[in-house]
């Protein structure tokens, strides 16, 4: 991603020099791209540290992840969900076309307060998903034209640089702007799964209340990681549109 990023600076700024002073090149828009980098290492280091310090709490319960998510969709009355193990760090996830809560291994077998955390998130994605709410059908919706918009967007800016081309950098614009609002429709879809998730974890009894807290901070953070996501994807947005402004001034 980043390499791409390189080429296409070098193909933008390959197209103009020699007709100005090699000083007016300094492209200060890139400060956006690294505020976005810089934000989003913050949230996942954030995250990677609330995960690592409530794997080593244990839940007084003694229930694994799984039981978790058993014990959850039982409650819920999701009776069509199936339960599995996926390998990796941190791949927790709900697949609506199986209709499997997907954990990590790390999350699957242990008893920890991260383990029963991500678990219940998860089982708050499905219970999304047999509810039908709409922000995650707006998000399934979006997806096929969101993994077109983001290929195209940047290749077609480029070339609308290169060639002052109004239409092509509006073009470029309009697809990237679907990948922000991809990011925009998941963050609602993050923060209900996890709050959805919390208040199961209460009214099954699967944590004390002293243990949801614990629970609540490593879901929390994953969530940064989201809103992180969402403004890193604004900056670039961002970035475009200044840079397509001082193309059309040229
Ligand atoms: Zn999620």
């Amino acid at each position: 991603m980043v390499f791409s990023y390189f080429l296409m600076a070098a193909a933008y700024y390959g197209s103009s020099y020699g007709t100005r002073g090699i000083f007016s090149y300094f492209d200060w828009t890139w400060i956006l791209i690294l505020a976005g980098l810089a934000l989003s290492l913050l949230a996942s280091a954030f995250m990677k540290s609330a995960v690592a310090r409530y794997s080593n709490v244990t839940a007084a319960s003694g229930l694994t992840g799984k039981d978790t998510a058993c014990i959850i969709l039982r409650a819920a009355n999701v009776r069509d969900v199936g339960i599995g193990s996926v390998q990796g760090k941190l791949t927790d996830h709900y697949d609506p076309s199986s209709k499997t809560v997907g954990l990590a291994e790390e999350s699957y077998g242990r008893t920890s307060l991260a383990a029963v955390g991500i678990a219940a998130h998860e089982c708050g994605h499905a219970i999304q998903d047999a509810e039908s709410y709409t922000p995650l059908k707006v998000r399934s919706a979006i997806v096929p034209a969101v993994n077109i918009g983001s290929q195209l967007s940047w290749p077609i800016f480029i070339v609308g640089l290169i060639f002052s081309f109004r239409p092509l950098l509006t073009a470029g614009i309009i697809l990237y702007s679907l990948a922000v609002l991809f990011q925009l429709v998941t963050l609602p879809v993050e923060i209900n799964a996890s709050s959805r998730g919390l208040k199961m974890l209460r009214s099954t009894g699967i944590l004390r209340n002293e243990e949801i807290s614990g629970a609540r901070k490593v879901l929390t953070a994953a969530a940064m990681t989201y809103v992180a996501a969402l403004a890193s994807s604004a900056l670039q947005l961002i970035r475009m549109l200044i840079l397509a402004g001082g193309n059309r001034r040229d």
